[in-house]
C-alpha cells in the first residue's frame, strides 16, 4: 500500500458520532493507511464511539474529559502501552454553556468562560503535554477552530474569543514544539451540522448564508474537512507548523453579501 499516512499512529479526540469533524478526519486517515485510536467523553457516547472505531479496525482508549487530567493521562498511558509513540494528535474538542451561545457576548459569566475557555481552548495544551512524551520521532498535532475567531459572528459568543485563544495557543505551542520536529496547526472549518453546532442558534440560517455567499457557492462536509487534515498531519505539510488553514468554500475572502444572494 501507498497510503499518505501508512506507518503512522495517532490519537483522534472528539468523535461524538457518525457527523462529527473527527470522524471525518478519522475516516480519511484510515484510507490513507493510518491507525487509529479514539476516545470518548462518558458512556453515552461510548457506545457510539466502540461501533465507530470497529468500523475502521482502531483502538478505543477510553474515556476522556479535558476537565480531568486523570483521565487525560490515562488515555495517554493507554495508548503508550499499545504503541509506545504516536504520530498524531486530533483535538476536536470544544464547549459552551447553550445559555450563553444566544443573547450578548457582554452578559457572559465568569463560571461560563473559565469553563469554555477550559475545555475548547487550555485542553490542546494539556493533550500537547502528553503528546509530547509519545512523539519521539516527531509529530503533528491538528486542531479546529471557527472564522468566529477572527470576526463577529451572531451567536458564538464566547466560543469566538476561546476560538482566538486557542489560535494563539497554536502559535505558541508551534514555537515550542517545533526542536522536536512537532508540528501543530489548526483547520479553520466552514460551518457544518454537527452535535455541537446544534447549540448555536439560527445555525440553519448560518449554513444558508455561507452557502450563498462562499465562494464555492455551497458548504463543507466532514469528509472535505477529513482531506484537508491529511496534508497536516501527512509528511506533505513537514515545512509547515503555526498555521490556520481555512477549509471553509472560500468564505474567509469574502467581504460583502453576495448581490446575487436569495433572501433567506
Ligand atoms: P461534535 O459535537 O461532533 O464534537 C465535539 C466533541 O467535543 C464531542 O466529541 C464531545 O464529546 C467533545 N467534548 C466536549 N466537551 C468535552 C470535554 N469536557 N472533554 C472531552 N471532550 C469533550 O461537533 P464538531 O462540530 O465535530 O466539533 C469538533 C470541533 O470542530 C470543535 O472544536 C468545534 O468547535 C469545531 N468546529 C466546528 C464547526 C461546525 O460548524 N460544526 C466549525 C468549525 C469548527
Amino acid at each position: 500500500a501507498s497510503g499518505l499516512m501508512q506507518g503512522k499512529r495517532g490519537v483522534i479526540l472528539g468523535v461524538a458520532n457518525n457527523r462529527s469533524i473527527a470522524w471525518g478526519i478519522a475516516k480519511a486517515c484510515r484510507a490513507q493507511g493510518a491507525e487509529i485510536a479514539l476516545t470518548y467523553q462518558g458512556d453515552a457516547l461510548k457506545k457510539r464511539v466502540e461501533p465507530l472505531a470497529a468500523e475502521l479496525g482502531g483502538l478505543v482508549l477510553g474515556h476522556c474529559d479535558v476537565t480531568d487530567g486523570a483521565t487525560i493521562d490515562a488515555v495517554f498511558d493507554a495508548v503508550k502501552e499499545k504503541w509506545g509513540k504516536i504520530d498524531f494528535v486530533v483535538h476536536a474538542i470544544a464547549f459552551a454553556d447553550k445559555d450563553e451561545l444566544d443573547g450578548r457576548y457582554v452578559d457572559t459569566s465568569p463560571e461560563n468562560f473559565s469553563k469554555s475557555m477550559l475545555i475548547s481552548c487550555y485542553s490542546l495544551t494539556a493533550i500537547a503535554q502528553r503528546a509530547e512524551k509519545l512523539m519521539t520521532d516527531g509529530g503533528s498535532i491538528i486542531t479546529l477552530t471557527y472564522y468566529g475567531a477572527e470576526k463577529w459572528m451572531p451567536h458564538y459568543n464566547v466560543m469566538g474569543v476561546a476560538k482566538a485563544a486557542l489560535e494563539a495557543s497554536v502559535r505558541y505551542l508551534a514555537a515550542d514544539l517545533g526542536e522536536k520536529n512537532i508540528r501543530v496547526n489548526a483547520i479553520s472549518a466552514g460551518p457544518i451540522k454537527t452535535l455541537a453546532a446544534s447549540g448555536i442558534g439560527d445555525f440553519r440560517y448560518i449554513l444558508k448564508w455561507n452557502e450563498y455567499n462562499a465562494p464555492l457557492r455551497r458548504t463543507v462536509t466532514i469528509e472535505e474537512v477529513g482531506d484537508s487534515a491529511l496534508y497536516f498531519l501527512s509528511d506533505l505539510s513537514r515545512g509547515v507548523t503555526g498555521e490556520v488553514h481555512h477549509v471553509d468554500s472560500g468564505y474567509h475572502v469574502v467581504g460583502m453579501k453576495n448581490p446575487d444572494a436569495p433572501d433567506i
